[in-house]
């Protein structure tokens, strides 16, 4: 857990330009595993998929990246032999909506927090420095919402909540309610300190409440689907929820206490948490701006 922190953290901090570093997509393999019911996730490179097959079509949430968009129809025609009627963003990201254009060309409709479909028309900089472009017409949303929407498809209600700004200003939670089954997208992450786009409407402060709303939706039974990472329960939402209050508390107290940030961090604030190296400094720097 701890090295795939790193490794993504460093991808976000180090990598400003990411198209221009070419990433092997062709090594990268889909895989699918039923979540609940007709619930499925696909990993590969980037935010997780969630996939809802039924009589109605395909219900999909996020489509990583272009290259990979091939090998994800593929992994979903495994499935189903209906093809992809709808896609869910969760947010604007790169990693979580590069197949939009190529999903859209092939007759897919694009739902998103009205935010995140603004964000998608320009070019934008993420707060990690990495720069994303404005994606052509057809990989925008032609849907979209402001606090929520609801689908009713493949015998499921679909509810498509905006729990607030927490990880960017257009954030969408996706809540399969029958098959009790939610994709976070990345309010709730599980590779430790969660990345917060402070450069597009993202806080720790929201980010907190916003977990307590997805908290709130949901019970002990239901699975949920982090934006990255392995299929989690409530208690895991919680845990992690406890952990952003601990050290947001930890950030005010030295705030408080008027320590300089140097100071701050060598009392190693994210401690019983993430290890007090370079990626935790970066994030803490983000966080005490917040704070200021
Ligand atoms: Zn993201």
């Amino acid at each position: 857990m701890r090295r795939f922190a790193a490794r993504s953290l460093a991808l976000l901090t180090l990598l400003p330009s990411f198209n221009a570093v070419a990433q092997d997509f062709d090594s990268i393999e889909i895989t699918a595993q039923q979540v609940a019911g007709n619930i499925y996730m696909l990993q590969g490179s980037g935010g997780n998929i969630g996939v809802s097959i039924g009589d109605d079509g395909t219900f999909i949430v996020d489509d990583q990246f272009a290259p990979l968009t091939d090998k994800i129809v593929a992994a979903i025609a495994q499935l189903t032999s209906n093809p992809v009627d709808f896609v869910v963003n969760t947010h604007f990201h790169y990693d979580h909506t590069d197949g939009n254009e190529n999903f859209g060309r092939a007759g897919a409709y694009i739902v998103a927090q009205d935010n995140s479909r603004k964000r998608m028309e320009t070019d934008q900089v993420l707060a990690s420095g990495r720069p994303q472009e404005a994606y052509d017409e057809v990989g925008l949303p032609k849907i979209t919402f402001f606090d929520a929407m609801r689908f009713y498809f493949n015998g499921s209600t679909i509810d498509i909540v905006n729990t607030g700004a927490g990880h960017t200003d257009g954030d969408a939670q996706v809540y399969f309610r029958e098959p009790n089954v939610i994709h976070t997208g990345d309010m709730f992450v599980r590779y430790g300190l969660p990345f917060i786009d402070r450069n597009n409407g993202g806080t720790l402060d929201g980010m907190i409440d916003a977990t307590w709303n997805i908290a709130s939706l949901i019970d002990d039974e239901t699975r949920i689907i982090p934006g990255h990472g392995q299929i989690s329960s409530r208690s895991d939402l919680l845990a992690y929820r406890d952990m952003l209050s601990v050290i947001r508390q930890r950030l005010r107290d030295a705030k408080a206490e008027g320590l300089s940030f140097a100071a701050f961090m060598e009392s190693e604030p994210a401690r019983g948490y993430a290890p007090n190296n370079d990626n935790t400094e970066g994030w803490m720097r983000m966080a005490w701006d917040e704070y200021e």
